[in-house]
């Protein structure tokens, strides 16, 4: 093996579980974009395994790619669905997120064509501005579904933008997105036709919004152990599943003044130490300078241009690092831990998309915490 992801699969069931406790509700487990890098169909099995009573996914292709799997948990697609896979999301039993008439009566005249149900979740916008129904048109909205032939509501929710960044006082966007939803619901409740789920929290609003939980949550990022924000950790018994290791493919002593790698960005101050892993810009590794892994428990910085699919470390603090070595660019090694989080703040960038970004080329291996 030369570049791999380890993924803890009991601490993500373990992490899967705590939200659960935490919530008091069902939760539905958020897979999109690969899970988070962890690995669509894989993560999705254990936590239908583990009893999760509901999947989510950004884009119906992820939700169909379940059902290939044999996954036939409920799964919500939260994103828009072209109105060509209307038939086969009622045919699998997908659910579909509907905000707009035009869509959703052509799903509507389609299915019902074919003698179908399909069920759906109408989204309200409260404040993220992405998509969704006006709040005050949400009752509305639902009773105008109602009288489509082939469609079900099964479902009501929005979304928060700033859960996971709360603020004192009733300018909080958040509790304006729940003043809002709690508007749409009561005129949806008022009309007789609350729909059966009934949801708005992410993993942020699980954490900080205890009174926006509903009928269930939604949790993608605290399931795979990271933090929603720097404002917002998660409790201490939630564990991240995700490492990422290589191994060094060489060691080399390289003369003072020789410039490193494309462009020759970095340039030897002495005869330095450089040793070469095989991971690059393709695998996710972000291609600027300034990046740091571990060898042999002790941090070498990244130098010179990240290539395609290899990058260079100054080793001349490790001098007993030799090709073979275990690298560690998130996990543990003798004790030091470099996490998503350590990564996402050197790239100015969000732990998600630190993880979201692991390329599909990288050998996923599965390991279980809880029977080790
Ligand atoms: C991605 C997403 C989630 C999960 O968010 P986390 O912050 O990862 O918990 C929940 N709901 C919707 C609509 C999403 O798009």
């Amino acid at each position: 093996m030369t570049n791999w992801l380890e993924i803890d699969l009991g601490a993500i069931v373990n992490n899967y579980h705590e939200l659960e406790q935490m919530a008091e509700r069902p939760v539905m487990a958020v897979v999109k974009a690969n899970a988070y890098g962890h690995g669509l169909e894989t993560v999705a099995q254990a936590l239908s395994e583990a009893g999760a009573a509901w999947l989510a996914v950004a884009r119906f292709e992820e939700a169909s790619k379940l059902r290939k799997a044999w996954i036939e948990t409920d799964t919500l697609v939260l994103g828009y669905t072209d109105p060509q896979w209307a038939i086969p999301a009622a045919v699998d039993h997908i659910r579909l997120t509907v905000f707009d008439r035009e869509t959703a009566s052509t799903y509507s005249q389609l299915v019902s064509q074919r003698g179908m149900t399909l069920k759906v979740h109408v989204k309200v916008e409260t404040g993220m501005n992405r998509i969704g129904v006006p709040a005050d048109e949400a009752g509305a909205f639902i009773a105008w579904l109602h009288e489509l032939p082939g469609i079900e509501v099964e479902g009501l929710f929005t979304h928060f933008a700033c859960a996971d960044d709360p603020q004192p006082g009733e300018n909080d966007p958040t509790r304006r997105q729940i003043a809002l939803f709690e508007g749409a619901l009561s005129e949806v409740e008022k009309a007789g036709l609350r729909p059966a789920w009934v949801h708005a929290s992410n993993s942020a609003g699980i954490l900080n919004y205890p009174q926006a939980r509903y009928d269930l949550v939604r949790a993608g990022i605290a399931l795979y152990g990271l933090h929603p924000s720097p404002q917002t950790q998660l409790p201490v018994a939630f564990r991240p599943a995700l490492a990422w290791k290589c191994r060094l493919s060489a060691v080399k002593h390289v003369p003072a003044g020789a410039g490193i790698s494309y462009n020759h960005r970095y340039i030897t101050q002495a005869e330095e130490s450089i040793g070469t892993i095989p991971v690059g810009y393709a695998d996710g590794f972000r291609r600027r300078l300034g990046n740091h892994v571990l060898v042999r428990g002790k941090i070498a910085p990244v130098v010179g241009t990240i290539c395609m699919d290899q990058c260079m470390l100054q080793l001349d603090q490790i001098p007993q690092a030799q090709a073979g070595d275990e690298v560690v660019l998130i996990g543990e090694q003798n004790g030091i831990r470099r996490s998503a989080e350590d990564l996402a703040a050197e790239w100015g960038t969000i732990n998600y998309e630190v993880t979201c970004a692991a390329a599909a080329r990288l050998p996923r291996f599965y390991i279980n915490s809880s029977s080790i």
